[in-house]
């Protein structure tokens, strides 16, 4: 350990500096089901996930599987019927601003500036006063600073999703769920914006679960593809990417993985077709 003359520790590097920051989760089992007219609809069927602190996954499954129920078990908004969702070994009992959960509607205060609406979080934790300097870091983390005064009717969709995403990591999150946060985007601003979650997560290594419908994107960004069958869903397979970033999608692997991922979600949706 180096010492300063003072014999006080060298500061801490920045915050931002990679280190790992995530929590690893661990869901166990976890079978969820909901009242539904005549009975009872299964959506989760003993499900098993374990996430390493600090790793990028991403989950894809027919529309409708079970993917935004299993990320609100994670975020606390809800409870399995059965099995457990541990995070850092703890279960989950409620919802806390170090796991952030973005969804694909950013739902910004319309009467708050984009500042004021990322500032929403510290300020119901009462911590505005000392969060300013945070605020500033995460406004140009996502390349808002000269947006700080706009409202968000003056925003594009993709500045609107930035805002949304400064909201979530301006708590500087160990968990951040995803679910379909590009989904309205265009698919130019949908690129720019895969780029910029992965640079985020480069530097802050939280751990991230990312839903998505879109099979390029889950392997642009995770280093496992979980894929869901459909409802109730069940681990249909657990895909490792293991390419370098950033990924080329030309690549004769990539596109292996593409297709590989594409002919499950299909052989499914072709079983589900016949079922019907
Ligand atoms: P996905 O995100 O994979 O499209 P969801 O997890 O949103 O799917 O939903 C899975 C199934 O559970 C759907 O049939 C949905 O209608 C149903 N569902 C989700 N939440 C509730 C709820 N709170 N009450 C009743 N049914 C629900
Ligand atoms: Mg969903």
């Amino acid at each position: 350990m180096v010492t300063e003359p003072s014999g006080r520790r060298p500061a801490p590097e920045s915050p931002t500096a990679a280190s790992p920051a995530g929590a690893a989760i661990d869901i166990l089992d976890a079978t969820q089901a909901f009242r539904s007219g005549g009975g009872d609809l299964l959506v989760l069927d003993d499900v098993s996930i374990s996430i390493a602190p600090g790793e990028f996954v991403a989950l894809v499954g027919p529309s409708g599987s079970g993917k935004s129920t299993l990320l609100r078990l994670v975020a606390g908004l809800d409870e399995p019927l059965f099995g457990k969702v541990y995070v850092d070994g703890r279960t989950v009992t409620g919802p806390d601003p170090s796991r952030a959960l973005v969804f694909q509607d950013p739902t910004l205060f319309p009467w708050r500036t984009v500042r004021q609406n990322v500032a929403t979080g510290p300020q119901a934790l009462g911590m505005l006063g000392n969060s300013q300097r945070r605020i500033d870091d995460v406004l140009r983390l996502v390349h808002l600073a000269d947006f700080a005064d706009a409202w968000p009717s003056q925003l594009s969709g993709g500045m609107a999703q930035r805002t949304a995403l400064a909201r979530a990591l301006v708590n500087d999150p160990s968990v951040l769920l995803l679910d379909e946060p590009l989904g309205k985007l265009d698919a130019l601003t949908r690129r720019h914006l895969q780029g910029e979650l992965l640079s985020l997560w480069e530097e802050r290594r939280y751990t991230a679960l990312l839903v998505t419908h879109d099979v390029s994107e889950a392997l642009v960004l995770a280093d496992r593809v979980i894929v869901f069958s459909p409802r109730p869903a069940r681990v249909r397979e657990v895909v490792e990417v293991g390419l370098d970033r950033p990924r080329d999608q030309a690549s004769p692997e990539f596109v292996r993985l593409r297709e590989a991922i594409l002919a499950l979600l299909d052989e499914d949706q072709a079983n589900e077709a016949e079922r019907a």
